[in-house]
Formats: structure tokens, C-alpha cells, sequence
């Protein structure tokens, strides 16, 4: 990452102890989604980090949204969004996967990749890499193939690119 996107990225991040629940520090990224130049900044850097290697771009809800959907355009792809069970209409694929408490389940239209498309899969934190690799296996079972992850912040501490073995996982700043 440039120095400029990680610094900018720090300075219009907010952490928040205890939240949603005692133990967790929550990084808040809202800081950086209502300032356009800050913003600008880190998506030019993730563009730049993935052009000429993806086709489209997924996100996974809510704040993999709000990030990947501007980059993909900025990218000149489609951005396709993976969604909670039941939110999108017609034909999906569904993997669940374990949450501290608990499974969840994630999905994506069946019709929303084409064969051999290459995938930047976006969130806007890799702690666990439950999420990212249950999104990972959904793509891939629906015919299209994850060729990197971009996750702006990783908590390294909780390990979440052991989850991940083989894959191209990138962060703009690590904890
Ligand atoms: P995980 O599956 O454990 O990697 O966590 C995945 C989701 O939870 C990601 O989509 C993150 O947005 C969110 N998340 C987990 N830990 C945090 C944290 N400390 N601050 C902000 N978001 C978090």
C-alpha cells in the first residue's frame, strides 16, 4: 500500500472498545465512507493494486458494499453483492459457515457469475476469516474463481489468513 493510503486509511478509522459486544475493539470505517478525498485515495490505491487482474469485483454485505461497488466502477467492472440468507430473489447458491454463537449463511444469485471470471472478493476486515472463506467457497461453487482478497484492515492476531491457505490476501494496514 502507498504510505499515503495507510496513513489516510488510520487517521479515518475510529475504534471503538467493547463494541457490539465486551472484548472486541470495533473499527469503524464511517469516518472514512463521509470524507470523498479520503476515500478517493484508498480505493485509487486498491484499484491500483488489482488492475488488470480481476473481471469483477464481490462484496459481501453490508460494509464490503459500500466499498466494493465505487471500486468497481472506478475499475471498470460489475460488482456483484453476496448477501445474508434470504435477501436476494430467485435461484441462489447458500453456504453457511460458524459464527462464535451459532452458524450463518451467506448467498449469491446463481446467475451472477460468468465461468472462469476472476474475483476480487472485498470486505472491510479480515478478523477470523470465517466470513471471507465461507465467500470464497460460494464463488467458487458457482463456477467462478476467487484470485484475491482485498480486506482494508487485518487483525493478524486473530489469525484469520490461516483460514485462507493459498489465498492472495491483501490489507491495506495490519494490527
Ligand atoms: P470474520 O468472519 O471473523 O473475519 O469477521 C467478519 C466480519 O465481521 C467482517 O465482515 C468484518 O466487517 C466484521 N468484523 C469482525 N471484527 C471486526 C472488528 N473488530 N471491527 C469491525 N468489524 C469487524
Amino acid at each position: 500500500a502507498s504510505a499515503t493510503a495507510a496513513g489516510i486509511l488510520a487517521a479515518h478509522t475510529r475504534e471503538v472498545a467493547d463494541f457490539p459486544k465486551p472484548g472486541v475493539m470495533f473499527k469503524d470505517l464511517t469516518p472514512l465512507f463521509r470524507d470523498p478525498a479520503a476515500f478517493d485515495v484508498v480505493l485509487a490505491d486498491i484499484a491500483a493494486r488489482w488492475a488488470g487482474q480481476v473481471d469483477v469485483v464481490a462484496g459481501v454485505e453490508a460494509r464490503g458494499f459500500i466499498i466494493g461497488a465505487p471500486l468497481a466502477l472506478r475499475m471498470g467492472l460489475g460488482f456483484v453483492p453476496i448477501r445474508k440468507a434470504g435477501k436476494l430473489p430467485g435461484d441462489t447458491h447458500a453456504r453457511s459457515y460458524d459464527l462464535e454463537y451459532g452458524t450463518a449463511t451467506i448467498e449469491v444469485t446463481t446467475d451472477a457469475f460468468t465461468a472462469g471470471h476472476r474475483v476480487l472478493l472485498v470486505d472491510d476486515v479480515l478478523a477470523t476469516g470465517g466470513t471471507a472463506a465461507a465467500a470464497c467457497d460460494l464463488v467458487e461453487g458457482a463456477g467462478a474463481q476467487v484470485v484475491g482478497l482485498e480486506m482494508l484492515l487485518e487483525l493478524s492476531f486473530l489469525g484469520g489468513r490461516d483460514r485462507l491457505p493459498g489465498r492472495e490476501v491483501r490489507a491495506i494496514l495490519v494490527d
